[in-house]
C-alpha cells in the first residue's frame, strides 16, 4: 500500500485508524547558545501526530542546545550537525542537510514553528522532496490531517495532505510547548556532507537588543495603535509595560508611521501573540490586527470611539481617551 522506502509496518495510533507508524523530524531553532522556546510548540504539535520524534539540531558551536533538547519530553533522538557551513542558519545550506537526513531516516513529517527562520527553510525543503508545504498549522485532526487558519484568520481550514512526507510548520500560540524535563534522548551525529555552498555567504547580522520579554512569548502584551500619534508617546506603554513586565507591541499603522520598528508589528503580515493579556491601546481593531493577536486569553481595548471593532473582541472594553487613561491605569498599578 505504501513505498517501501516506508517502515512498513502499521500500527493503531490515537486516532483510531490502522496507519504507518509516523516518525518526525522536528527542525530546532536555537542561535547556538540557548534553544528558542518556538521549538518546544514544535515538539509539541508532533506529539499530536504520534510516533517517533527526532529533532535536528544544526549550527556551529551548538552542543548546549543539543544537550538541552535531548531533555524534552517525547523526544527519542536528536540529530546533531555542526558545520561552518551553517553559520547564520542560511536556509540554502540547512536545505542539503535536512533533505540529507531526510534520505537517510525516512521520517514521515518534517515540522519546524512557524516564524521567519521557517518560512525560508521549508517551501526548500519542500520543494526538493517535491511535496507541498503545510503551513502554519493551528492544530492536528489525524497525522495527514491538519488545521490552519485562511483569509486572514477569518475561515479555518480542514486540510488533509496526501503527499508521503508531510512538510509542516506549526503556530507556536495553538500548542502548548512541552517542558524541557523528563526526556533523556540520544545524541547522535546527522548525516555528513558538503553542506558548503558558493550561491550565498553569510556577513553578519545585527540584532536589536531588549530586556522585555520576548513578544511572541510574553504573558502579557501592551500594544499601541495610531491613536498614539507619536513615537514619543508610546513611552506610555513601556512604562504600562513595566508594571506587568509586559511585552511592547504595535499596529502595522504604528509601524508605517515610524513610531516603533517594524518587530513590533503584530497582525496577520507581523507577529501572531497569544498571551494571558492583551492590552490594545487607540488600535481600531482591523481583522489583519485580530488576526495576530485574538486568540490571546484576555483582550483589553481602550479606545475613544465606542464603536471600534476592538470592542467585540475584547473581554474589557474603556471607552475614554489614552492620554488620560493609561497613565490612571499605571499610576494605580
Ligand atoms: C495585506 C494587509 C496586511 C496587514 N497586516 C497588518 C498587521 O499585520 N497588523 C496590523 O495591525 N495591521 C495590518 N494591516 C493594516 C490594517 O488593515 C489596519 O490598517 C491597521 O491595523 C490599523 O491600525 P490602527 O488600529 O493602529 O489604526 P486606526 O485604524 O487608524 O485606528 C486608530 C484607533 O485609535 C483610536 N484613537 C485615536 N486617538 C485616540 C485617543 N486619544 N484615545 C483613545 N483612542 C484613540 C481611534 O478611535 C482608532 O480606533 C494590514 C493590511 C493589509 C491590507
Amino acid at each position: 500500500m505504501f513505498a517501501t522506502c516506508f517502515r512498513t509496518f502499521r500500527v493503531s495510533n490515537k486516532f483510531g485508524t490502522l496507519a504507518r507508524y509516523e516518525s518526525t523530524l522536528v527542525i530546532a531553532e536555537h542561535n547556538n547558545e540557548s534553544l528558542l522556546p518556538i521549538t518546544c510548540n514544535a515538539i509539541s504539535a508532533a506529539k499530536k501526530i504520534g510516533g517517533d520524534i527526532t529533532v535536528l539540531v544544526a549550527g556551529t558551536k551548538c552542543d548546549l542546545v543539543a544537550q538541552a533538547v535531548s531533555k524534552a519530553n517525547g523526544v527519542s533522538k536528536v540529530l546533531v550537525a555542526e558545520n561552518d557551513a551553517f553559520k547564520g542558519f542560511l536556509p540554502e545550506a540547512l536545505t542539503s542537510l535536512i533533505v540529507a537526513t531526510q534520505n537517510e531516516h525516512k521520517f514521515t513529517h518534517i515540522i519546524a514553528g512557524a516564524t521567519a527562520f521557517s518560512k525560508s527553510l521549508l517551501p526548500r525543503v519542500a520543494a526538493k522532496l517535491d511535496v507541498s508545504p503545510v503551513s502554519d498549522i493551528i492544530g492536528v485532526k489525524a497525522p495527514d490531517t491538519f488545521i490552519r487558519t485562511i483569509y486572514a484568520g477569518n475561515a479555518i481550514q480542514t486540510l488533509k495532505s496526501k503527499d508521503k512526507i508531510k512538510v509542516v510548520s506549526v503556530r507556536g500560540t495553538s500548542f502548548e510547548p512541552v517542558p524541557l524535563e523528563g526526556g533523556s534522548a540520544k545524541c547522535e551525529s546527522a548525516p555528513a556532507g558538503d553542506y558548503k555552498m558558493n550561491l550565498v555567504e553569510f556577513i553578519k547580522q545585527e540584532l536589536t537588543k531588549s530586556d522585555r520579554p520576548e513578544l511572541t512569548s510574553a504573558k502579557v502584551v501592551v500594544s499601541g495603535g495610531r491613536g498614539m500619534k507619536s513615537g514619543d508617546n508610546f513611552k506610555l506603554l513601556y512604562t504600562l509595560a513595566d508594571k506587568f513586565n509586559a511585552a511592547v507591541g504595535a499596529s502595522r499603522a504604528a509601524v508605517d508611521a515610524g513610531f516603533v520598528p517594524n518587530d513590533l508589528q503584530v497582525g496577520q503580515t507581523g507577529k501572531i501573540v497569544a498571551p494571558d493579556l492583551y492590552i490594545a491601546v487607540g488600535i481600531s481593531g482591523a481583522i489583519q490586527h485580530l488576526a495576530g493577536m485574538k486568540d490571546s486569553k484576555t483582550i483589553v481595548a481602550i479606545n475613544k470611539d465606542p464603536e471600534a471593532p476592538i470592542f467585540q473582541v475584547a473581554d474589557y472594553g474603556l471607552v475614554a481617551d489614552l492620554f488620560k487613561a493609561v497613565p490612571e491605569l499605571t499610576e494605580k498599578l
